[in-house]
């Protein structure tokens, strides 16, 4: 009876993993062509800076605007893509679209902005990410100093000193760079002091329960301190509430960005924001 069961179980589970593996291929084949088909959009969450509430620029992050399905978030094909490599594809044409339209801001006359970019491990670890960038910053014109590339602990973790070189020569090329989910990973702060970083992302995990979870609250006022401590300006990301933005303004926390000032928005939504529309009664 129990033998029974288990041979059972061990078929429902082949055939979970079966049908997971089918949709993981079929998945991988629509992506190929929405790539193709220019399905794949760039939306723009404003980062701003604490003290005054200045948009100080934005974070770039990839959708997949399906014509059946409608947007599709990141979570549910970044994964895919990095497991069978087309993020390399994907991540170069978001970098590139990015660079493109913040040149494109610039020439319009709006307040000149940062814009970070997503790094997958993968992009990082493998390829020549250095021309890569060089690459996109030269066809497109948009400053060095203006994009800001958003890095995971696990990517700066597995290759210890190599990580450290990469970082390095990017640094050079003028980009500014981030460490993105802080907190989440496993970073060794032994190491993160070693990594020339400008930029330190609370993650939004020991964000979204203050002010009722004093754990949290410790954990994001000591990231502020240790992140100013190795000279890094600290972010807060999912903000939501303007009790959770007093408190990170209490801590001397530089930046945020959450819902609580503006969802990741088109690009010409994102540019409402920058400029307003004119006063009617102006006119
Ligand atoms: P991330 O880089 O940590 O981006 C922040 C995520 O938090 C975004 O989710 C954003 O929409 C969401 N968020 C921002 N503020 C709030 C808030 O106040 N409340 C809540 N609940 N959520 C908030 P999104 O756009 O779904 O992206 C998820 C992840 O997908 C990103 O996390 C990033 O790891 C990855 N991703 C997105 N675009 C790219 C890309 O172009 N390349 C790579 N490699 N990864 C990307
Ligand atoms: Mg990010
Ligand atoms: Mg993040
Ligand atoms: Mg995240």
């Amino acid at each position: 009876q129990a033998k029974q069961e288990g041979r059972g179980c061990f078929r429902y589970f082949s055939e979970k993993l079966t049908r997971a593996a089918r949709e993981r291929i079929h998945l991988e084949a629509r992506l190929h062509q929405a790539l193709s088909l220019g399905q794949l959009r760039v939306h723009y969450q404003a980062q701003l800076d604490i003290a005054d509430g200045r948009i100080i620029g934005a974070e770039a992050l990839v959708r997949w605007q399906d014509p059946d399905e409608g947007l599709i978030a990141p979570e549910r094909f970044i994964p895919v893509a990095e497991t069978t490599g087309m993020i390399g594809e994907i991540g170069h044409w978001v970098l590139t679209q990015t660079c493109r339209q913040g040149q494109a801001w610039i020439a319009a006359g709006l307040a000149p902005m940062t814009l970070a970019v997503n790094l997958s491990p993968r992009q990082f670890l493998h390829g020549d990410i250095c021309a890569l960038v060089e690459g996109a910053l030269a066809e497109t014109g948009f400053p060095a100093e203006r994009l800001t590339l958003e890095l995971t602990e696990g990517a700066l973790m597995e290759c210890g000193d190599e990580a450290v070189q990469i970082l390095k020569r990017l640094r050079r090329l003028g980009v500014r760079l981030a460490i993105d989910d802080f907190g989440t990973g496993y970073s060794s702060l032994a190491c993160l002091k070693h990594f020339p970083l400008d930029v330190l992302k609370i993650d939004r995990s020991f964000i979204s329960d203050i002010p009722f979870q004093p754990d949290d609250m410790a954990i994001a006022a000591a990231i502020v301190t240790m992140g100013h401590t190795l000279g890094f300006k600290v972010l807060a990301e999912g903000v939501e509430t303007n009790a959770q933005l007093a408190f990170l303004k209490a801590q001397g926390c530089d930046l945020y960005q959450g819902y609580l000032a503006s969802r990741p928005l088109p690009a010409d939504a994102f540019e409402r924001l920058l400029a307003p529309a004119a006063d009617p009664l102006d006119a």
